[in-house]
């Protein structure tokens, strides 16, 4: 970006919270299902049903503005906003518009260069998800799927306070790893359950006014947002060193193009013809339901980021690396509660568990295999039943692929390592004698001379030993 301008973000983020049941009936919000079997008169929007708040929502919902620093409003209501789109049954959606259950919070995040900085909140509100429309090319038909319809959402709305991407990944980051160790939410964005709309404007450096921004949606990954914003940024300097305006309007991008296009002009908030719903009660927070939330609130990122190092002893770089995802942490701790050592649990995970993932494409929370096994297989290792390479074997078909225990799986398949001591013992001295080279290399100085010998030994035994106890056998036999 050209030195005379600054960039102004603001984000509007919608979280699908995981309660088991829809914000407003009891129908089910498990995703997938046949279209419309999750459905009831209230999500459907027939006339004459009546929607009633699940607790649980608001509960989550708190629990999110207190874990962002938010007040919490006490009197809070809904509101209809009203418009029309076929995946809309009732023609208005359940939002929050005059008096949303959260407001005034802020959020630190940290940068690349470790420079923190606080993002504001404006505000979170309540409010349900719409159904979803399927278009069947062969038909050339559309059809309605009201399964998502009521699926509760909280939408998290920030101040313009982010003038970068690196500033918008990492706040996106922040509040995805809150929501998830608060359990409201898994916010992924590839699957929905986070999506980010960027606001986006330019101003000239030093000006003290905002320029006119544009909203662009349709983001599913970190790494798109981040080319949109960057994409957008060129596109309105363009514009404005043309002499031309920005237009405010609601842009979409298109990741595989590398382009955004205009979807409308922005609505303003009297196009949506808010007024408050009749058919819900006002909504009374409690101190003492405050209390309660506040009281479950778990060990956040932060502070365990601290203690792993405090506590478990682990290096900086690993307890940032595990508290990045929160299953992370539990398969952790539970492997270290089970007797496991920190440093080698967390080996695991940082090197074969993240290797594998990778390859197989899976998140951390679709994990298959639990802590005890991973204990088990540490467990194995340190008592010297198998070598590090049949631990990764067993990690990866045994534990990793079916969490199956690593203790019946080495015993079943017949793959201790662990030599009987005789045998080793006498192919050690076979070794030795077998390599008069080697050992004068060795008792002239030539450390390194040893390898031949305990490659000797390795091939004998058809890798059924380990190295580090071959190579002080050796050294005992030679001094
Ligand atoms: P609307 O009611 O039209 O959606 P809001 O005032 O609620 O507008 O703002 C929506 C989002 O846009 C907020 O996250 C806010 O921080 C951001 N925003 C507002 N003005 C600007 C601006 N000039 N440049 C960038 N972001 C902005
Ligand atoms: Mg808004
Ligand atoms: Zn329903």
């Amino acid at each position: 970006m050209s030195k005379d301008y600054e960039v102004v973000i603001g984000l509007e983020v919608h979280v699908e919270l995981n309660t088991k049941t829809k914000i407003f009936c009891g129908c089910s919000t498990e995703f997938g299902g046949a279209p419309n079997s999750h459905v009831c008169p209230v999500c459907a929007g027939m006339p004459g049903s009546l929607p009633v708040l699940n607790k649980e929502v608001l509960h989550k919902a708190i629990a999110v503005g207190l874990a962002t620093n938010c007040d919490i409003t006490r009197d809070s209501k809904f509101d209809r906003k009203n418009y029309f789109y076929p995946d809309n049954p009732q023609n208005y959606q359940i939002s929050q518009l005059y008096f949303p259950i959260c407001r005034n919070g802020k959020v630190e995040i940290e940068l690349k260069d470790g420079t923190k900085k606080f993002v504001r909140i404006h505000e979170i509100h309540m409010e349900e998800d719409a159904g979803k429309l399927v278009h069947d090319a062969a038909t050339d038909e559309t059809y309605v799927d009201f399964n998502r319809s009521g699926v509760p959402l909280i939408e998290i709305v920030s101040e313009p306070d982010m003038r970068s991407s690196e500033e918008v990944i990492a706040y996106l980051d922040t509040l995805r790893e809150t929501i998830q160790y608060l359990g409201a939410s898994d916010c992924k964005l590839n699957e929905g359950s986070m999506r980010a709309d960027v606001n986006l404007s330019i101003r000239e450096k030093g000006s003290e006014e905002f320029g006119t921004r544009t909203e662009t949606k349709n983001l599913n990954s970190f790494k798109a947002i981040q080319r949109c914003i960057e994409n957008e940024i060129g596109r309105q300097i363009d514009i404005i060193e043309e002499g031309g305006k920005v237009m405010q309007e609601t842009r979409r991008w298109d990741d595989d193009k590398e382009y955004s296009y205009p979807m409308r002009s922005k609505e303003d908030a009297q196009d949506y013809r808010y007024f408050p719903d009749p058919d819900l009660v006002p909504i009374h927070v409690s101190e003492e339901m405050i209390n309660e939330i506040k009281a479950e609130e778990p060990e956040f990122r932060p502070a365990k980021k601290i203690r792993y190092q405090e506590e478990l002893g682990l290096p900086e770089y690993d307890a940032d690396q595990i508290t990045s995802e929160k299953h992370l942490t539990e398969l952790l701790e539970g492997a270290v509660a089970l007797g496991a050592d920190a440093k080698k649990v967390s080996n695991w995970l940082m090197t074969e568990t993240m290797r594998l993932m990778k390859e197989t494409s899976t998140d951390a929370d679709k994990l298959k295999f639990s802590a005890e096994n991973l204990a088990k297989l540490v467990k194995l290792v340190e008592s010297k039943e198998i070598n590090n390479a049949v631990a990764k074997e067993v990690f990866e078909k045994a534990v990793f692929a079916e969490n199956l225990d690593p203790e019946q799986y080495v015993k079943d398949n017949n793959m201790s390592t662990k030599a009987d001591a005789g045998q080793l013992e006498a192919v050690v001295e076979k070794a030795i004698a077998a390599n008069p080279k080697a050992v004068e290399d060795i008792k002239a100085g030539k450390g390194k001379a040893i390898g031949a010998i305990v490659g000797f030994v390795m091939k004998e035994m058809k890798g059924k030993c380990d190295p580090g106890e071959v190579n002080k056998l050796i050294n005992q036999k030679l001094n």
